[in-house]
């Protein structure tokens, strides 16, 4: 099978029939199955308006606090009876906050991890203990090692197989994007880990599980206050920093650079003829291409370096740690270049209403400067950049220039002493 995403579905599919099928009617576990129903299922209706505000502000979480019942259910009971919980509580989550902005094919992948997920941590804690989980995770320090191996195994096959899927249909995706921010990643972790305490009230006094539902929702708010901050501090078209937002994070690197001694360069980078894209192929077309160019850009950056949309056509990018010291700004340039090539060799696919739309012959100016080299702080450094970027402009376009380049610029030997080029960039 060469679709990936098709060949996880199908094998889900296949593994869920083998071990309902498996699983004899009203087995022990039963009262296991219909309390992490009946929890998963409240869960959803108490926070129903928090989920539907997650989905809304944020592209898709790659953490779904679900699992704190899908991997109780996992870790307690037979292997049917937790997929038919993950199914279940995964299905009605759905139905209820991620619908219509998350599309059903879109879902049956998501649940299809999930199932697998708890196929294979439902496995390794039945081949930790024997078979007999209740007995296994009763078994003092034993019972901390399944749960903390079940807990990988459940993370690894989950995140896994979307970090798969996303690389596989993202190519140019970033390592972040693909694995998750390290902040999703702990709080997979914390709520894995109070699905195991869930497992463990669920085995010694079923009622005891209700406790779990009150740290859940406050740990889900909390979720969704850092997505409200994430999503203030975002472009909304590009999912760049906006400009306040990266004038605030390249302050910070600034304040660090001055404070180690150490040195960081600015790129300012501007679309050329970008009116003539809209006039041409319409604003949804020139919409796509500044999606586009923005995946460009944090593609050929490293990871920490802060990548924003200024406004408009215009983006810039604080590049900690690199300097003009060997008087040529040589590295800038060459990472300056490398962006100019990307984007004078991108082709954008657009689908439209009369069909495809291909865009073509894009081209960047760029301007570069550095701190200290070029300015004692952020603003003359962007100053400089902005003037170095004019220059391009005046050049003829699909340029690089760098602030040595500038008539009348003269590099400050001293950090207090104020640039000779300014541009009035706020
Ligand atoms: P130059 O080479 O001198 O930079 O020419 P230009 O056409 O790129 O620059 P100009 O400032 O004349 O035009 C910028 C255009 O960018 C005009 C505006 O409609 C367009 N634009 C600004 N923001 C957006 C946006 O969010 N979406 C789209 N589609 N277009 C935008
Ligand atoms: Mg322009
Ligand atoms: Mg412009």
């Amino acid at each position: 099978m060469r679709n990936p995403v098709l060949l996880v579905e199908v094998t889900a599919l296949a593994l869920v029939v083998l071990h309902v099928a498996r699983t004899p009617s009203w087995a022990e576990g039963s009262l296991g199955l219909a309390v992490l129903c009946l929890l998963g299922v409240a869960h959803t209706e108490i926070a129903v308006g928090v989920e539907r505000m997650r989905r809304r502000v944020t592209e898709a979480p790659h953490v779904d606090l679900s699992s704190v019942w899908t991997f109780a259910g996992a870790l307690l009971l037979p292997t049917g009876y937790a997929v038919l919980t993950a199914i279940v509580v995964h299905g009605h989550l759905w139905w209820r906050a991620w619908r219509p902005r998350v599309p059903a094919y879109r879902q049956l992948f998501s649940t299809a991890t999930v199932v697998l997920a708890c196929i294979a941590a439902s496995t390794v804690v039945g081949a930790i203990g024997s078979g007999d989980l209740r007995g296994t995770l009763m078994d003092g320090p034993m019972g901390l090692v399944a749960v903390g191996v079940a807990l990988l195994v459940y993370t690894t096959v989950n995140g896994g197989l979307i970090a798969g899927a996303i690389a596989v249909s993202t190519p140019q995706a970033t390592t972040a994007q693909v694995l998750g921010h390290w902040d999703e990643n702990m709080l997979e972790i914390a709520t894995l880990c109070l699905g195991g305490l869930a497992a463990v009230a669920l085995a010694t006094n079923p009622w005891l599980i209700v406790l779990a539902l009150p740290a859940l929702l406050v740990l889900h708010r909390a979720v969704l206050v850092r997505h409200l901050e994430e999503a203030a501090s975002t472009d909304g078209k590009t999912g760049l920093l906006n400009a306040a937002a990266w004038h605030s994070a390249a302050e910070r690197e600034l304040r660090r650079a001055r404070r180690a001694g150490g040195s960081a360069a600015v790129l300012i980078l501007d679309l050329d003829h970008f009116k003539a894209v809209n006039d041409h192929h319409g604003h949804l077309a020139g919409d796509e291409v500044l999606t586009e160019l923005a995946s460009v850009l944090r593609g050929e950056v490293r990871d920490n370096d802060l990548v924003g949309r200024f406004g408009g056509e215009e983006f810039v990018i604080l590049l900690p740690g690199l300097d003009g010291r060997d008087g040529e700004h040589s590295e800038l340039r060459a990472v300056a270049e490398r962006i100019r090539r990307r984007v004078a060799d991108l082709t954008v696919m657009i689908d439209t209403a009369d069909g495809p739309l291909t865009v073509r012959d894009l081209s960047v100016s760029i301007g570069g400067a550095t701190y200290p080299h070029d300015g004692a702080d952020l603003r003359q450094v962007l100053s400089v950049a902005d003037a170095a970027l004019y220059a391009a402009k005046r050049a003829g376009r699909n340029v690089v220039r760098m602030s040595l380049h500038l008539p009348r610029h003269r590099p400050s030997a001293h950090a207090d002493e104020p640039p000779a080029a300014s541009n009035g960039v706020p």
